[in-house]
């Protein structure tokens, strides 16, 4: 499928308009809202079209495609960050390379991203992901166990945790939604109020193509958008 980048203009300024409107039913203002660009198959061409328009943040979900790209993006003026499942044996491949790891699930992670920063001489960003709908087959920590995770994170040189990523389940309607975003922005505001040394919370990443402006109203302050700004995708 050929991308039209007269469709991908369109879509980005249209995504920035429903971000500003949501971030304003929320109380805030698109300033407020980081809009990432969830760029997987999407050629680097046409991600740096998209980092032209004013986009300023991408995020891969598969590291040899990252890897792949990598010295095509234009990341003068784009934060490159993983959003994907990460697995331990791959982390030293992406550390030094992105600004922010959204996809922390395990103190074992935790540890092998502090061991290749710390090879680095830097500190890597990163978010805890949370299975917000306890779902059998899916990353994330499980809510109950996040406060655990925290404890044993909080003190691991070389990484800082920014915040919480969640993807919900995959839901009929937006009040279902609504739910696990509000059980989200719930967790990080409790977690924000006890003030944890080297923990700060200032990013809640949720939302997605079909529910950002729903996400957004419920808290989110990072949407993580793929299909409707880059069109449907194409796996081969
Ligand atoms: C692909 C992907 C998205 C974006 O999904 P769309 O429905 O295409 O917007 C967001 N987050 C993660 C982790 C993804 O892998």
């Amino acid at each position: 499928m050929a991308r039209s980048l007269d469709d991908v203009t369109y879509n980005y300024h249209h995504i920035c308009e429903n971000i500003a409107r949501a971030a304003e039913a929320a109380g805030k203002t698109a300033d407020d809202i980081i809009f990432l660009a969830a760029t997987k198959t999407v050629e680097a061409p046409v991600i740096n079209h998209a980092i032209a328009l004013g986009l300023r943040y991408i995020g891969e979900n598969r590291v040899q495609e990252l890897l792949s790209k990598y010295g095509e993006y234009d990341l003068d003026h784009a934060s490159l960050q993983f959003i994907g499942h990460l697995q331990t044996n791959k982390v030293r491949q992406i550390v030094g390379k992105v600004d922010l790891i959204q996809s922390v699930d395990s103190e074992k992670l935790a540890r092998e991203i502090s061991r290749c920063s710390q090879k680095l001489g830097i500190t890597t960003d990163i978010l805890l992901e949370v299975n917000i709908g306890r779902e059998e087959n899916k990353s994330g920590v499980m809510p109950e166990r996040l406060p655990e995770l925290l404890d044993q994170i909080k003190d691991i040189p070389a990484v800082k945790v920014r915040g919480l990523m969640a993807i919900p389940p995959i839901c009929e309607n937006a009040q279902e939604n609504r739910k696990f975003f509000d059980n989200m922005r719930q967790f990080f505001l409790d977690i924000r109020s006890k003030n944890i040394d080297n923990i700060s919370m200032d990013i809640l990443s949720m939302g997605m193509s079909d529910d950002y402006e729903e996400a957004i109203r419920c808290g989110a302050n990072m949407v993580r958008v793929g299909s409707a700004l880059f069109g449907a995708r194409n796996y081969q």
